[in-house]
């Protein structure tokens, strides 16, 4: 079978098949997965099984429920401090197919889309899906973009820029400066802005720093994804949503409307029951993971030729293991995850796929007694290791 060019070099993304390789470790800790613990509130899942119990799972709206985009909308105004109307908001199967239908409504082939690294290395592959061209935007040493860096980065062909914050690995969110020169340079080039948010609520110092309420001149040119993903633990139930200028909306609705038709209706219901909650249980996930956070992360700082910034939310470390590789002879992130899997007994994630040679992804979405456990490895490897 001949397939096409952008089909022929696809495979699964390097983070999934790193993930999926077995320790030979007896009894191996789990730390790759970008998954929070235990299921949704037991309000979802009991709206998805009343839904299907009471047969309301038929086709519905391409766009989504109008309950469920109106309390999107609501939502998303309250957060981003920008007026969204239910008809600027598409349910989606998830974060993933909002980015990705994005691009495809507005990259003609070759167009260009910047990525600030490091980042989810999904970004790229669905810019190359969409037929664009990504370009990488290196960081500086604190793993932001550098001043000037994307100004340096656009071409003519720029068509677009992916800010996602918090971010997916480092859990860094953008400073004024940055984001200011963020919006010179959409503005200045006419460029799309994909506010990829999905972590926006697990912001954990103080509250949500998103793009828009910074800038919300730029709300005419911002494609806000979000999901329900991470915020509400419904990872299987493929579910997100995409709010923005209403012709790109539009367009979306009309490319979905030839492939997925519309998120699941089961996980539409148990949507409008998360967002219904008061936010306790989220308050809680937020708790949690400060704790883990600040338990790893001192861990992990006081280990000699290791640094570990704090991040200011998601669910993930990324700290700097290079200088430890060079003292040690290890030639790559890669090797250094596989030794950590196969001796060490911790499976994490190499830093090379997210765009920073030298560091590992380590998921704090772990229970606590398996963080403590896992720390105490990492410390035993890393400072007696040959
Ligand atoms: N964006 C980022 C940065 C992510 O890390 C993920 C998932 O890992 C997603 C989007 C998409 O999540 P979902 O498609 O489950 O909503």
């Amino acid at each position: 079978m001949k397939l096409n060019a952008r089909a022929a070099g696809a495979g699964l993304s390097p983070t999934m098949a790193a993930a999926a390789r077995p320790s030979r470790h007896p009894d191996p800790i789990d730390l790759t997965v970008g998954e929070p613990e235990g299921p949704p509130p037991p309000e979802v899942r009991e709206a998805a099984a009343r839904a299907a119990l009471e047969g309301r799972a038929r086709y519905g709206p391409v766009q989504g429920l109008p309950r469920l985009r109106e309390l999107l909308a609501r939502d998303l105004s309250a957060r981003d401090g920008v007026a969204r109307d239910p008809d600027d908001v598409l349910v989606t199967a998830g974060g993933k197919p909002a980015i990705l239908d994005a691009l495809r409504c507005v990259l003609e082939p070759g167009d260009e889309v910047l990525i600030p690294l490091p980042a989810w290395p999904t970004f790229r592959d669905q810019v190359a899906w969409a037929g664009g061209i990504p370009v990488a935007v290196g960081p500086d040493p604190g793993l932001l973009p550098a001043p000037g860096a994307l100004a340096a980065a656009a071409t003519p062909r720029t068509r677009a820029v992916i800010l996602n914050q918090p971010c997916n690995p480092t859990g860094r969110v953008w400073d004024a400066p940055r984001l200011a020169e963020l919006a010179t340079l959409a503005r200045d080039r006419d460029l799309l802005v994909i506010a990829d948010q999905v972590y926006g609520t697990l912001t954990l110092d103080g509250p949500e720093r998103p793009l828009l309420r910074a800038h919300p001149e730029l709300a005419d040119r911002t494609l806000v994804v979000e999901s329900f993903s991470k915020r509400f633990a419904m990872t299987g139930y493929r579910l997100g949503c995409a709010a923005g200028p209403r012709a790109l909306v539009r367009a979306m609705t009309a490319l979905a409307s030839t492939s997925v038709t519309h998120a699941s209706m089961l996980a539409q219901h148990a949507g409008i029951a998360a967002l219904a909650l008061d936010g306790t249980w989220e308050a809680a996930v937020r708790d949690g993971l400060r704790l883990r956070r600040d338990r790893f992360q001192a861990g992990l700082a006081a280990l000699p030729g290791l640094t570990c910034q704090r991040p200011e939310g998601a669910l993930y470390l990324f700290p700097g293991v290079g200088a430890w590789m060079a003292d040690h002879g290890v030639a790559t992130d890669g090797e250094l995850a596989d030794r950590l899997r196969d001796a060490a007994g911790v499976k994490v994630l190499p830093g090379t796929p997210f765009g920073a040679p030298g560091h590992l992804r380590i998921s704090l979405a772990a229970p606590l007694p398996d963080l403590d456990r896992a720390l105490a490895r990492l410390t035993d490897f890393f400072r007696n290791a040959p």
